[in-house]
């Protein structure tokens, strides 16, 4: 039984889905006016993680992402550049896309962009006004905390509804808990700004609502579980709860869930600060986005990470280790049968792996039966002590670890370029010895696998489809 802390009850919980085996989940994602740093990317690969797992486990997972294409800093930016919105946004998308894959992660089943979702906004926006929860100040719309008597409990601050009216407002799409206030959900258009045109005015809107308008149409007005990185914590899902209970009265998530900071030295990784990598700057480093991703998912969710090269030069060996364990396993030649002490490797291994999941996704713990299994299987394989059998156990064991963290490294491909070449050479034979069904047959299966076969002036060559 997966066990998870959710920040709103403050406690580890049994995850147990509203519609099993139905799992409906939101995670938070980029705010594309530049490129995504390795920070973003731990809550990232975290989601990613925790999407695996819930799969792992037989879900049927809908996962939502949305990416957030206008806020304060996009529009500044585009403004800056001349360029509209949508074209400025565009060039981010991409980029986050191709970190985001090459990284290994596995894309939601829907990616929405605020943008495209202006009317389900002001459908949410004139609920809560309906229900008594909005008022306008200078063309901008604004939410009441006073009025919502929960506004607090995800972030527990001690929020006591002393909050006074239009003078206590807050236009910005960030701010701290010390700055607590009204905050605006739709704002007026600004000269040079972009703006719509819609029954609340022409303007655009506050960053908070795009989350409660995308979920819900999504995922229903009550869904499993909402992710972000811990920052989101306040004001964006605090907010996010009052727009969303406050226009359908009903609970909106039931597990909320954070991942801690990636730390340089003491402070979160950030683009304010300046202490940032991204992926493009570490893969111009020569490092690989398999040990990225490693080293982004070995500490776990609820603890920050503190990054440094030499982390992720330790990460780079174990993963080439992984990667070579996996090879050599692989390309074993054994006898026939299987062994009673490799299947029960095989069966303490994953059950360690998954009571470490388990536990609020404890990533170090699963990572370390991960490393036992090798260092046993390795010493297995020394004694000659692994058959055909206990290879394709050990192997399929391997790919359902990898289902989860995905870090071992595709084999396949290497392997390939040698059995094509055996195949080859065999093909070149068979037709020297004239037995040309054979020399045909192996045409037929190379085709099949995608390769073409060239006769040039150097001899016979082969590419890829
Ligand atoms: P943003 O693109 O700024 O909206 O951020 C995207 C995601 O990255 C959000 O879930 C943030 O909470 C998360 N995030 C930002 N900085 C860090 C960091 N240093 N470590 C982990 N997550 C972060
Ligand atoms: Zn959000």
């Amino acid at each position: 039984m997966l066990k998870i802390y959710n920040t709103l009850t403050n406690r580890i919980e049994e995850f147990q889905p509203i519609n099993p085996p139905e799992v409906r989940m939101y995670v938070c994602g980029p705010t594309v006016y530049d490129y995504a740093h390795i920070g973003n990317f731990r809550t990232f690969l975290f989601a990613d993680l925790l999407r695996r797992y819930i799969k792992y486990k037989g879900y049927r997972l809908r996962h939502v992402m949305n990416i957030t294409d206008v806020d304060d800093k996009i529009i500044a930016r585009a403004v800056e550049q001349k360029k509209s919105l949508r074209e400025y946004t565009d060039r981010y998308i991409q980029y986050f896309f191709e970190d985001f894959d090459a990284l290994g992660a596995e894309r939601p089943e829907e990616v929405l962009r605020a943008t495209d979702h202006i009317p389900e906004m002001i459908e949410i926006i004139k609920r809560l006004g309906a229900n008594g929860y909005t008022y306008q100040s200078e063309g901008s719309t604004y939410f009441r905390i006073a009025g919502f008597e929960r506004y607090g409990r995800l972030s527990k601050m001690k929020f006591e509804g002393n909050v006074a009216g239009a003078s206590e407002r807050v236009d910005a799409d960030e701010y701290d808990k010390e700055n607590v206030r009204d905050f605006v959900l739709w704002k007026a258009a600004k000269p040079g700004e972009p703006s719509w045109e819609t029954e609340l005015g022409e303007g655009r809107p506050g960053w908070h609502i795009e989350c409660s308008a995308m979920s819900m149409k999504s995922l229903g007005e009550t869904f499993d579980i909402h992710a972000g990185g811990i920052d989101l914590v306040f004001p964006h899902h605090e907010n996010e709860i009052a727009q969303s209970e406050g226009a359908t009265g009903k609970q909106f998530v039931r597990y909320w869930v954070h991942a801690e900071f990636l730390m340089v030295e003491g402070q979160k990784m950030s683009k304010k600060l300046g202490n940032f990598f991204t992926f493009r700057d570490l893969i111009a480093k020569g490092h690989t986005p398999r040990a990225i991703r490693y080293l982004l998912l070995s500490a776990p969710h609820h603890k920050q990470l503190n990054f440094t090269l030499e982390g992720l030069r330790g990460a780079e060996s174990t993963v080439e280790r992984l990667n070579d364990f996996k090879r050599r396993l692989t390309e074993l030649k054994a006898e026939e049968g299987s062994s009673p002490a490799i299947a029960e490797l095989i069966e303490q291994s994953q059950r360690r792996f998954e009571e470490a999941l388990d536990d609020d996704l404890n990533t170090a713990e699963a990572l370390a039966a991960i490393h036992d299994f090798v260092r046993e299987t390795n010493t297995a394989m020394a004694q000659g002590a692994v058959r055909a059998g206990d290879r394709e156990a050990l192997l399929a064991m391997i790919d359902r670890f990898d289902s989860v963290f995905n870090v071992f490294g595709e084999v396949k491909q290497e392997l390939l370029d040698s059995e094509i070449q055996a195949l080859i050479d065999e093909r070149q034979a068979a037709r020297a010895a004239k037995n040309f069904a054979r020399a045909d047959e192996i045409r037929n299966q190379l085709t099949a696998m995608g390769i073409i076969l060239e006769d040039t002036k150097e001899g016979l060559r082969w590419r890829r489809k």
